[in-house]
């Protein structure tokens, strides 16, 4: 035993010890009421946000809390503002919650080089990346990715024997891109091909596929996009129109999970073209992410 275990036993021995132990109990007892007030208190509200989603309207009853809101570091915000460009569109409030967001993936993705340097500019770019995609929702820390790897360019995946641009994989809980291929994406901004928001959206269907129970953005998001496919469904010509107008590349009608990402692709990168050809479906796409901001 050392000095220190003796020490503390000698105190307890002592006459003053059944005072000692009522502090602590009452201690113990004070945190855990807190406690529980806490986790009943949030229990009623995600219960009773979750019936307002469900039945009322499909709208969180706050968005961004933050207890400390991180400050994103100089260099980061510089190459935020210059290269960026749809962080200028925020409004100064906005741009705070959404440099908070950003400094979040800084923090705790691991970014991963593979014959390739990471540099801030690929954090952020990345980081922004999944803070545009999220920042309707209070939710939006992608539960399901924990790192994020890069490489130079295409890469050749050992699993299925190809080459790739860029993927989301769910048994690596990663995000995986060619930076060649992450930056064409930026290059031209309204060409509906954007490899980041593409992955991005992979991401978060998957997380809010495993968290629809009990997480009201994912609630959004996926009964959003149930109510858009019931939609198209009862409605042949639209369904048509939506696949011979070319606006949409042909791989969106490969399956549901790439027809949502290329959805988001192009309401991203052409909002006013997805508004005027198919203004029902841009409303829904603009509700099943809440993006409220930007002139969206
Ligand atoms: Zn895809």
């Amino acid at each position: 035993m050392n000095t220190n275990m003796l020490k503390i036993v000698s105190l307890l021995q002592k006459q003053e010890s059944p005072l000692v132990f009522k502090i602590v109990v009452i201690l113990l007892g004070v945190i855990t009421a807190f406690l529980v007030v806490f986790i009943i208190s949030r229990g009623v509200f995600l219960f009773f946000e979750m019936a307002f989603v469900e039945f009322f309207k499909k709208k969180q009853f706050f968005i961004h809390f933050y207890f400390r809101k991180k400050k994103l570091s100089q260099n980061y915000r510089l190459i935020l503002k210059q290269e960026f460009s749809f962080y200028n569109k925020l409004n100064p409030i906005e741009r705070k919650n959404f440099e908070h967001r950003i400094q979040y993936f800084i923090n705790n993705w691991e970014f991963i080089g593979k014959e390739i340097e990471v540099t801030n500019a690929m954090k952020v770019k990345i980081a922004a990346t999944a803070t545009k995609i999220t920042f309707g929702f209070r939710d939006y820390k992608i539960q399901c990715i924990d790192k994020v790897v890069i490489y130079p360019r295409t890469y050749f995946s050992t699993i299925n024997q190809q080459w790739h641009k860029g993927e989301f994989n769910m048994g690596y809980n990663a995000l995986i891109f060619s930076w060649e291929d992450f930056i064409k994406g930026y290059a031209i901004e309204d060409d509906n091909l954007n490899l980041g928001v593409h992955e991005c959206i992979h991401a978060l269907h998957f997380s809010f596929l495993k968290s629809r129970r009990y997480n009201t953005s994912a609630a959004i998001f996926l009964d959003t996009f149930l109510e858009l496919t019931r939609d198209l469904d009862a409605d042949d010509a639209l369904k048509q129109k939506l696949i011979s107008s070319g606006y949409f590349r042909a791989y969106a009608f490969e399956n549901q999970f790439e027809f949502i990402s290329v959805l988001v692709e192009n309401f991203i990168e052409t909002p006013s073209e997805f508004r005027s050809q198919f203004p029902n479906i841009y409303g829904k796409v603009k509700m099943m992410l809440n993006f409220n901001f930007a002139g969206y």
